[in-house]
């Protein structure tokens, strides 16, 4: 099935000169980028992002976290786009993540990962309208 996904190059990714190569990686497995842009979430923007995660121990964290600098938003296209890109990022916690993916490669902290991605369709449905309306969407 052709889905989409929501990608995102944290902050730490973009302040370390990792946009180009997340990107490049994905690219290279034939996922389609249909729009793409550089956002500064305020940390209230975070948080509604990440609420499936409030209450946690780490979403305070977390979400200062994503707020602390830019990040570069994407929406992917592709067969089974949602595992597909699930593989090149890799396991959250980068230790436990395979040899060749993107987080093992990067990655310095559980936090610290360098990408996100959608875990599954309803969430990458409400990923996709968090950040993008219908007019930006220009490969689609
Ligand atoms: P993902 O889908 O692989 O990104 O993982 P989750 O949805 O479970 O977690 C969202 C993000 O929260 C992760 O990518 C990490 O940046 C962060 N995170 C997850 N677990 C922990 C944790 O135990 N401690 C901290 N500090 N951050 C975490």
């Amino acid at each position: 099935m052709i889905e989409r996904t929501l990608s995102i190059v944290k902050p730490d990714g973009v302040s370390r000169g990792l946009t180009g190569t997340v990107i490049g990686r994905l690219e290279g497995e034939g996922l389609k980028i249909l729009a793409m842009k550089m956002i500064r979430m305020t940390k209230a923007q975070a948080k509604g992002f990440y609420k499936v995660h409030e209450g946690k121990p780490f979403f305070e964290s977390v979400t200062d976290f994503m707020s602390s600098g830019p990040c570069v938003v994407m929406i992917l296209e592709g067969e089974e786009g949602i595992r597909r890109y699930r593989n090149l990022m890799g396991a959250t916690y980068y230790k436990e993540a395979e040899a060749g993916t993107i987080r093992r490669d990067f990655a310095t902290d559980i936090e610290k990962n360098v990408v996100h991605g959608s875990d599954s369709v309803e969430t990458a449905g409400y990923e996709i309208n968090y950040f993008f309306n219908a007019l930006e969407v220009a490969g689609g």
